[in-house]
């Protein structure tokens, strides 16, 4: 490498990370955006979590074949990359495989990385099928129309390239290596159990037109990592890191627990305490009564709710669980996710366009995405909770717009309404009288 090739390099290396930077922190304004919730607590068992249900996948093993597949996938990718940081240290100084000093271990770690390569090419074929041929429902389903459906293509098309240009690269580079009496500084290093059949493909090729392959294999293999890197801002594979801190955060308690309103809980324990003030100060640490009850856009959200809607992989397991979504209703607990970063994406171009401050767009959440259709058909069973591989929770995000319509809009159903009044009348959600309760033990 020349010291031109050098700069290049270094230019291209910062221009990848820099716009991934600027980038990052959109998304950590965004998710900022939301109200505060505490998730500090109970650290060894968040601790826990993540390395269980992020880094051990287990989740993703429920369902075996796609678990296993995006074990391989994930495995493969995150070990192969290790290699980056070789080449990250041959482009800006101009060494060639810096690290094969470490000799039969070198071997051992490029021998690995090329049996990943060939599993994780496998894998990226079987998921191909199993969207495109195969078209197994939760991929096929409306709410993956456009976008979310290239989005998917064009993360294994990726991949493919990626693994691709990984193998070519090695390939020449053992040919090279290979080259009676040598060949520039190519030295043998590494051991290549997939490449050096790869390999023969160069037989009688000249060795100039080889190096340049290598090295074209090698610049668009760094130069596709950093695309990449970019891309995951506009895509569902932002998941491969926000996994981590998701489940770090997720509520930790049980599932059919529902968090109260703090200012409603405080105002209906004023209510039965007789000798509570009722015009006393809050007390310590207690919410204010806020300014609105629920949430009808995404700034009333929390923001692990928030950080929720960035890191849905979009695997649509949750909509595949949701009773409501078999039974044919309109919800569909993916689609309440992918709706919330939307709107999410688009409130944060909103403030990055008016000088860092949101402009009313005429817009929510509420009705321009999610319609109270979608809301109400809601069983709060929370089977997409126990779905969601990277602990998910559409379900608090429904009932937090439910919430809204209760009571901000009384926009309630009729039924439900209905039920409400009785428990207001009546202390039962029956149309009974108190005075009736006990009239079934006088029958016959
Ligand atoms: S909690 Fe609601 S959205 Fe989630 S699976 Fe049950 S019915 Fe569907
Ligand atoms: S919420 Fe979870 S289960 Fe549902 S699509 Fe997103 S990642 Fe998959």
């Amino acid at each position: 490498m020349s010291y031109l090739d050098n700069i290049f390099f270094a230019i291209i290396l910062i221009l990848g990370v820099g716009y991934f930077t600027v980038n990052v922190k959109k998304i950590l304004r965004n998710i900022k955006l939301g109200r505060e919730v505490n998730r500090y607590d109970n650290k060894s068992e968040r601790w826990k979590n993540m390395a269980m249900i992020a880094l051990g996948q287990s989740k993703m093993v429920k369902r075996p074949i796609s678990g296993f597949l995006h074990i391989i996938v994930y495995v493969g990718f995150v070990i192969i990359n290790i290699e980056v940081l070789e080449i990250i240290i041959d482009g800006l100084f101009g060494t060639h495989r810096v690290f094969a000093f470490m000799g039969a271990f070198y071997d051992v770690l490029i021998g690995s990385f090329e049996i990943l390569a060939a599993l994780v090419l496998v894998a990226v074929i079987v998921f191909l099928i199993r969207r495109n041929v195969i078209k197994i429902k939760r991929f096929i389903h409306s709410d993956l129309k456009g976008w979310p459906k290239s989005d998917a293509n064009y993360i294994l098309y990726f991949e493919i390239v990626l693994m691709s240009l990984f193998l070519l690269m090695n390939a020449a580079d053992y040919h090279l290596q290979n080259v009676s009496g040598g060949f520039m500084d190519f030295h043998p290093a590494g051991s290549f159990p997939i490449s050096q059949y790869i390999a023969t493909l160069f037989d009688g090729v000249a060795n100039g037109t080889v190096y340049i392959i290598e090295r074209a294999a090698w610049w668009l293999h760094i130069t596709g990592i950093l695309i990449f890197l970019n891309y995951l801002y506009f895509s569902k594979h932002l998941h491969i890191l926000l996994a981590f801190p998701n489940t770090y955060f997720a509520d930790l308690n049980s599932k059919g627990q529902f968090d109260n309103l703090e200012s409603v809980t405080n105002e209906v324990k004023l209510m039965m305490d007789p000798n509570a003030d009722p015009f006393a100060a809050a007390p310590a640490g207690a919410d204010a009564v806020p300014a609105k009850f629920g949430a009808n856009d995404v700034q009333d959200l929390n923001w692990v709710q928030l950080l929720n809607a960035y890191t849905c992989t979009e695997c649509g397991r949750c909509t595949s669980s949701c009773p409501a979504n078999i039974t044919g209703k309109k919800l569909s607990p993916r689609k309440i996710m992918m709706d919330t970063r939307d709107r999410l994406v688009e409130v944060g171009n909103n403030i990055d366009a008016n000088k860092g401050v949101f402009v009313p767009d005429n817009k929510t959440l509420l009705n321009d995405y999610i319609t109270p259709e979608e809301l109400w058909a809601c069983t709060s069973c929370n089977a997409c909770v126990e779905e969601c591989p990277v602990n998910i929770s559409p379900l608090s995000i429904i009932m937090d717009m439910r919430r809204y319509l209760v009571m901000e809009q009384s926009a309630a159903p009729m039924s439900l309404n209905a039920m409400m009044t009785n428990v207001e009348n009546n202390g039962a959600p029956w149309q009974y009288s108190q005075q009736d309760r006990l009239n079934w033990k006088n029958e016959n």
